[in-house]
């Protein structure tokens, strides 16, 4: 059995990696302030060997007892709504937040896992994204308190591997959707859902040409597994290639739900990048992994998950 510290583990991604790894039969510490998490997400789990700690990771954790065997830092704002409104909170979560995960797996001689992004690529100039590219970012845009602080958090990342031999994971994750996103998260494929099944009209930014890929979440739970107990110490996108135009998902949302909403245009947001989809060859070569869920099956449980939230 070993001991998991998972920061951000009430938010969407984390939780599933909460249930995970207890579903192995490890303990889990799962570290969140809630800010944009729910303690609804893991009001299911209750197996003893799981703790709560409500906590702001900036705050420190070297109080909490040790020894961990994995630390993973998955808290942060993640939806650009979110970040836009707590951009300070940001940028001070990949910072201070991401050292102090950092000193607990050097204490510990845990494998730190980052949760990172796609988006610090930018608006990317070349697609598909490999881990070799650099990104295009601006450094002053309102979308830069999430990248930069991504991208600090890989700097730091390396900073202590090369520095004190800390065994690393750095995680690029591609848009992921599912169960447990917050209804009111604000993302494309939440709010597309959850507007069709209002019988609201659905809001495309821009005229919905620019792209993205989606990955079902169990999908990514499967690469964030690979990817822990690997030992990849380099960048590993995970997420999947099927790349799509934001008009076409949520033409595919309104045929998956059978609703009668209409699709209305609206400014796109400052620096929304045009493309994006992930080159997985690093991920298909070195983990074995590859996405199996294919969009219509991901969005058929996700709108099961939001019927039932939403009680229509
Ligand atoms: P989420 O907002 O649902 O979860 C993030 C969690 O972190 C929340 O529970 C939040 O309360 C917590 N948190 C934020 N700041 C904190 C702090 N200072 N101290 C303690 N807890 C804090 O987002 P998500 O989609 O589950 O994303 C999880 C991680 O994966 C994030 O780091 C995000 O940047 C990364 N990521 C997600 C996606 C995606 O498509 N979902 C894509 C790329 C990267
Ligand atoms: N988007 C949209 N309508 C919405 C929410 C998002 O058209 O209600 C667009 C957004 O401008 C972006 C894409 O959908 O081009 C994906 O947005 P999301 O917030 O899901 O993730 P991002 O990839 O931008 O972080």
């Amino acid at each position: 059995m070993a001991r998991f510290l998972i920061a951000g583990g009430a938010g969407f991604i984390g939780s599933h990696l909460c249930e995970r790894f207890l579903g192995e039969g490890h303990e889990v510490v799962c570290v969140d302030n809630l800010i944009t998490g729910s303690l609804e997400n893991i009001s299911d789990i209750k197996s003893p060997k799981f703790t709560y700690i409500e906590r702001d990771i900036t705050k420190g954790l070297m109080d909490i007892k040790g020894p961990f065997s994995y630390v993973m830092n998955f808290a942060s704002p993640a939806s650009p709504p979110d970040y836009l409104k707590y951009p300070v909170e940001t940028l001070l979560t990949g910072s201070l937040g991401t050292h102090a995960c950092l000193d607990v797996a050097l204490r510990d001689k845990a494998v730190f896992m980052i949760a990172s992004t796609s988006e610090i690529y930018g608006d990317p100039e070349i697609n598909p994204q490999k881990e070799t590219y650099w990104g295009n970012v601006n450094s002053i845009g309102p979308r830069s308190c999430y990248d930069e602080a991504k991208r600090y958090a890989e700097a730091a990342t390396m900073a202590y591997h090369r520095k004190h031999g800390v065994d690393i994971r750095l995680l690029r994750i591609f848009n992921t959707f599912g169960p447990n996103m917050r209804v009111e998260d604000g993302r494309a494929v939440t709010n597309f859902v959850c507007q069709a099944v209002r019988g609201d009209d659905l809001t495309v930014y821009g005229d919905g040409s620019q792209t993205r890929s989606f990955c079902y979440v169990t999908d990514m739970v499967e690469g964030i597994v690979k990817l822990l107990y690997s030992n990849v110490t380099e960048p590993v996108n995970i997420g999947n290639p099927a790349e799509m135009t934001i008009l076409e998902l949520a033409n595919v949302v309104l045929e998956r739900t059978g609703s009668s909403s209409k699709i209305t245009f609206h400014d796109l947001p400052q620096d929304d990048p045009k493309k994006r989809r992930p080159d997985i060859s690093r991920a298909k070569e070195k983990l074995g992994w590859e996405p199996k869920v294919n969009l219509k099956e991901g969005l058929r449980k996700t709108i099961d998950y939001y019927l039932t939230k939403l009680e229509v």
